[in-house]
């Protein structure tokens, strides 16, 4: 399996994240892409990527809630790294209205900027998006001609978020919410065949049950891979086949 969203190399895993890759590794998951977030948190991500060359794959953008006064600056970090070498994809970019709308026009900006960039160095980007499904599903509405791809990560929206989506040939991120008995998701993938998914963990945040409210770490994808062969009523290797062969289609690797 693959884990196609993680922030390993955030504080949270400072002190053993050796043995979180190991754990993750001993269950079958045998890469980790990991989303850049600011220019605070890029030189920690590379420091990991380096040390698990083949497991652990950089991607570079410039999250929505960091984008602030200082976003044009930020973005210049982005493209300078973007020229510099490869990356697995643009992201995670986007929209976020949860916690805050001061930047909003200011994120519409840096997230159609990021989408030219990604088309320019021919990489799929991943997709942020809180109370702002439609709002981001419009955006890659505007620049799908055929040569954007990439995913919807952390999606828990409803069956019509999900069909827009998959007709635009992007995927939709699985992970813990789909534990939650809440989250009307399980109902929602019924209807929406495997071949649009692709797992994630996005830890240390979103923890699948059983262990919610605890830190998440990549070794719990096979909580999230389990209830989603459940809801489709497939075996957990047909969900770890497809969805593996899915992020391997997206990240051309
Ligand atoms: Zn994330």
């Amino acid at each position: 399996m693959i884990d196609t969203h993680c922030h390993l190399y955030l504080p949270e895993f400072a002190d053993d994240y050796q043995d979180v890759i190991n754990r993750a590794v001993n269950e079958g998951i045998t890469k980790f892409y990991l989303p850049s977030i600011d220019s605070q948190s890029v030189d920690s991500m590379l420091h990991l990527e380096a040390q698990f060359p083949g497991r652990c794959f950089s991607m570079m953008g410039l999250h929505p809630c960091s984008v602030k006064e200082n976003y044009q600056e930020e973005l210049q970090v982005v493209q300078n790294w973007l020229l510099k070498r490869n990356f697995a994809a643009v992201g995670e970019i986007g929209l976020d209205f949860y916690w805050d709308r001061t930047f909003e026009k200011q994120q519409y900006e840096a997230f159609h900027q990021q989408i030219e960039w990604a088309l320019h160095h021919d990489l799929p980007i991943v997709i942020h998006s809180r109370d702002s499904t439609q709002e981001c599903i419009d955006v890659v509405q505007q620049h799908q001609k055929g040569a954007l791809k990439g995913i919807f990560h952390c999606f828990g929206g409803d069956y019509e978020s999900a069909a827009r989506i998959t007709s635009l040939g992007f995927y939709l991120g699985i992970g813990g919410i789909l534990t939650y008995k809440n989250s009307g998701l399980a109902a929602v993938l019924q209807k929406i065949p495997l071949e649009h998914l692709v797992l994630e963990t996005d830890a240390p945040y979103l923890t699948p049950v059983p262990f919610r409210g605890k830190r998440n770490e990549s070794s719990y994808l096979k909580y999230v891979a389990a209830k989603l062969a459940s809801v489709k009523e497939v075996s957990i290797e047909e969900v770890a086949a497809i969805t593996t062969s899915n992020a391997e289609k997206i990240f051309g690797s």
